[in-house]
C-alpha cells in the first residue's frame, strides 16, 4: 500500500505520515529532507539556491547528510524552497522518491508533490492543511522550544512567503490532487489528526 501525504509547511503533515508509517507497519520517507540536503549543501559549497547550475551541481549530496541535525533548521528549509524551484533539481531527486514509493509492501511518502507527480498511483493521498496563522504558532512555539530568538510576525511572513513559492511554482507546484482526501488540522489535537488520517486511508482501502 502507497500512501501519499502533501501539504504545506507546519501543516502536520510529517507528524501524520510518520504516524501512519508507524500504524500500517511501512517505511516513511520525508521527501523534505532530500530538498533541504541539496539546500544544504549548495549553501555549504558557497554557491546560490536560487542558480540553478549550483541547486543541480548539490543533487549529488552525501546520504549521511540527511541525517545531521542542520537539516531541520529555518536556514535548510529556506533553502530547500529556492531549489525546489528548479525543474533540474526536481528531476534529479525523482527517481529515489519513486523508487521508494514502489518497495515491496508499500510505503508513506510525505512532500508537495507525491499525490500529484511522484506516486500518483498511491492508494490513499491525503492533502493535509491549517490555517497560515495556525502553523505560524507551531512553528513558532516549535522554535521558542529550541531557543530561537525569532518573533512570531517573522514567521508568519516566512510560512506565507514559502506558501507562496511551494503553490506559485511552474514545476510540480504544490496543490490537492483530484483524488486525494483534504485534512484540515487547525482546530485538531495530534491525537485527533492522526485518528481522522487513518480512518480516511481505510476508507479508501477497505474494499480492496
Ligand atoms: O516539508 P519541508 O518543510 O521539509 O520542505 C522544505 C521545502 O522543500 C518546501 O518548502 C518545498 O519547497 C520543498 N519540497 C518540495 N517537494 C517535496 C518536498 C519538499 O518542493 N516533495
Amino acid at each position: 500500500m502507497i500512501i501519499a501525504v502533501d501539504g504545506p509547511a507546519a501543516s502536520g503533515k510529517g507528524t501524520i505520515a510518520r504516524a501512519l508509517a508507524r500504524h500500517y507497519g511501512l517505511p516513511h520517507l520525508d521527501t523534505g529532507l532530500l530538498y533541504r540536503a541539496v539546500g544544504i549543501e549548495v549553501l555549504r559549497a558557497g554557491g546560490d539556491p536560487s542558480d540553478a547550475l549550483d541547486a543541480l551541481r548539490a543533487c549529488g549530496f552525501d546520504s549521511a547528510l540527511l541525517a545531521q541535525p542542520e537539516l531541520k533548521t529555518e536556514a535548510a528549509g529556506k533553502a530547500a524552497s529556492l531549489v525546489s524551484v528548479h525543474p533540474q533539481v526536481r528531476e534529479a531527486l525523482l527517481e529515489r522518491q519513486r523508487g521508494f514509493a514502489a518497495q515491496p509492501g508499500g510505503a508513506v511518502l510525505d512532500g508537495r508533490d507525491i499525490g500529484t507527480v511522484i506516486a500518483p498511483e498511491a492508494d490513499a493521498k491525503l492533502f493535509v492543511t491549517a490555517s497560515p496563522k495556525v502553523r505560524a504558532e507551531r512553528r513558532f512555539r516549535e522554535l521558542e522550544s529550541m531557543g530561537a530568538g525569532v518573533g512570531f510576525d517573522d514567521v508568519l511572513a516566512d510560512i506565507l512567503a514559502r506558501d507562496e513559492r511551494d503553490m506559485g511554482r511552474s514545476a510540480a507546484p504544490l496543490r490537492q490532487a483530484e483524488d486525494a482526501d483534504l485534512l484540515d488540522t487547525s482546530d485538531l489535537s495530534i491525537d485527533a489528526a492522526v485518528q481522522r488520517a487513518i480512518s480516511l486511508v481505510e476508507g479508501r482501502t477497505a474494499d480492496r
